[in-house]
């Protein structure tokens, strides 16, 4: 009897919900790096193994995706970038590829005609010196509004300037700051900026530094409409950049409850872990007092960390160094935060249960974040697994570079950044410390720390092929150059499909759940159209995500 139950228990399978057949499928588990196919049940990996051997799984309510030989890894985590900061993006005009003012123009009319009347037009980066030719008419540099006005004559408009130091606004903005008529007042000048007037003595429409703020205080504050637009907008973006989980780099109260809300309209298509702003001291107070929110039901949303801002970035000479710029003797950068801030910060998170993590770019502030966070650990000896972070990690004294493996600390770096800043970093930090420490993704691994990737976006698209494209070949997205930038730091493959995978999850604690494809782990997968593991190096920037699963339903799926 008992034999019975035993033979056909293992002849009969349980029936999946989801069989994933057919693809070459890169597990991030090296006991079992590559399968064919996958079962999922309950959200879950139930099985997997050759495409026959999965098929045993199949029943009449199983759901099948053929992968027709494509390429399968375990969904990629973002590990540093801003959530609602990639909406918001998208619900202005994005003027940053625009070649010239008619095709400017052309956007600003096909945004009137989707909006109400009256309903702001805003955008940002648009640049008249890299149109490819100017309008007739130009003052002080800057194109005029005459047509901006006939193409939107009814709703105000507002497009800010590539280098956040001018905008450009329509007759109609003008009017309700009620600056369309200055008579009798000194033209065009304002405290700390310029109207811009023609030779009539009519504004132009362009407003530098201080005068933008004359218009730019009337355009709506965010409501919750829009942050919830912004939030839908942000979700899609994730699940078509194959991005499963999220790690949402500095939010308040506000930002948590919307998610909150998504995730009981059942409308949350992508794991969240969210670090609190640490800018926000009362924040921090009220989450310290409740404890941390890990969400072990749903892996759905879980805030147990907090973000702290330590400096400034390298490109505007704000990043904090031991030794002085290159380009600019005398010059140091500097902290953004009093670093004691740092070890108080550390010495309320770990007994309340929440991970730090610092954003330190350069490597006095690497270096000064890694002595508060071990005076911290030191008043803690029990407390060992605690995966304090620094985000970006991007230049380390050689010094330093061991103590990311000795304290644990995690490197959460985004390898896009190197493809962007390389080609100028090295006048900022001259020959020496670029080769001893910046970027130095392979040095860290060799201590033994964790490495995880990601793209700061909106501060960089979010796509994770270009940022995995840089961690193999440390080149600028135009290839540049030959065999890449301080090649010995380069990630093979595997380490970098790990960075995006399974150290991610390591990193917001859930590689027991997600990270890698193994039987009672999340199903999370995401499906590329070329095999981002083999192919040469050069194509890896040609590849597209075809599909992404979270939970083991298809959130997104590329529709030819
Ligand atoms: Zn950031």
């Amino acid at each position: 009897m008992l034999l019975g139950i035993l033979i056909q228990s293992c002849s009969k399978k349980e029936s999946a919900d989801l069989i994933i057949t057919n693809g070459k499928i890169y597990t991030v588990d090296e006991a079992n790096p590559i399968v064919e196919a996958v079962a999922v049940k309950d959200g879950k990996i139930l099985a997997l193994g050759s495409s026959s051997e999965i098929a045993d799984y199949i029943s009449e309510v199983t759901q099948l995706v053929d992968l027709t030989g494509r390429t399968m890894t375990p969904g990629f985590i973002e590990s540093h970038a801003h959530l609602m900061g990639i909406g918001y993006n998208k619900l202005e005009l994005d003027l940053m590829y625009v070649q010239s003012y008619d095709e400017l123009l052309d956007k600003v009319a096909e945004a009137v005609s989707k909006a109400q009347p009256g309903e702001w037009i805003t955008g940002r980066g648009w640049h008249q010196d890299k149109w490819l030719e100017k309008p007739d008419k130009m003052v002080k540099g800057f194109q005029t509004n005459d047509l901006l006005n006939q193409v939107s004559p009814n709703n105000p408009v507002f497009l800010r300037h590539a280098s956040g130091h001018a905008t450009f606004a329509n007759a109609k903005a003008l009017e309700l700051a009620g600056i369309n008529n200055l008579k009798g007042e000194r033209p065009g000048e304002v405290e700390g900026g310029e109207i811009i007037l023609d030779e009539l003595g009519n504004p132009t429409g362009v407003l530098t530094e201080r005068a933008s703020s004359l218009v730019g205080k009337l355009v709506p504050a965010e409501t919750p409409e829009r942050a919830e637009q912004a939030l839908t907008l942000a979700l899609q973006e994730l699940a078509e950049k194959g991005i499963t989980s999220f790690h949402d780099a500095g939010s308040g109260q506000s930002t948590i409850d919307l998610i909150e809300k998504f995730k009981k309209e059942g409308k949350l298509t992508a794991r969240m872990y969210v670090m609190l702003a640490g800018s926000d001291p009362e924040l921090l107070e009220n989450w310290y007092k409740q404890g941390p929110r890990i969400d072990s039901a749903d892996h759905l949303l879980s805030v147990r960390s907090i973000k702290l801002f330590c400096d400034g970035a390298l490109g505007s000479r704000g990043a904090w160094l031991l030794e002085e710029y290159s380009d600019r003797p005398g010059h140091f950068g500097h902290e953004t935060l009093p670093m004691e801030v740092v070890g108080q910060v550390s010495e309320k998170a770990i007994p309340a249960g929440f991970q730090v993590n610092s954003h330190a770019i350069g490597d006095r502030a690497n270096r000064e974040v890694l002595d508060q966070y071990e005076g911290a650990f030191g008043k803690f000896p029990d407390k060992n697994d605690l995966r304090f972070r620094i985000e970006h990690a991007q230049h380390i004294d050689l010094e330093d570079i061991p103590r990311f493996g000795e304290m644990g600390v995690i490197a959460a770096m985004q390898a896009i950044h190197l493809s962007s800043d390389r080609p100028w970093a090295i006048d900022r930090l001259g020959e020496k410390r670029i080769v001893d420490g910046a970027y130095v993704w392979q040095k860290l691994l060799q201590t033994g720390a964790v490495v995880t990737n990601g793209t700061d976006a909106p501060v960089e698209p979010l796509d994770p092929i270009p940022s995995f494209y840089a961690s193999v070949t440390r080149k600028t997205l135009a290839g540049t150059p030959d065999g890449g930038y301080e090649a010995n730091q380069k990630l093979s493959r595997e380490e970098a499909l790990k960075a995006y995978t399974l150290s991610g999850a390591y990193a917001e604690f859930e590689e027991g759940f997600k990270g890698s494809i193994e039987v009672g782990k999340a199903a999370d997968f995401t499906v590329f159209d070329q095999n981002i593991m083999e192919i040469p190096e050069e194509e890896i920037l040609t590849a597209k995500v075809m599909m992404t699963v979270v939970g083991g339903k298809i959130v997104y799926q590329e529709s030819k």
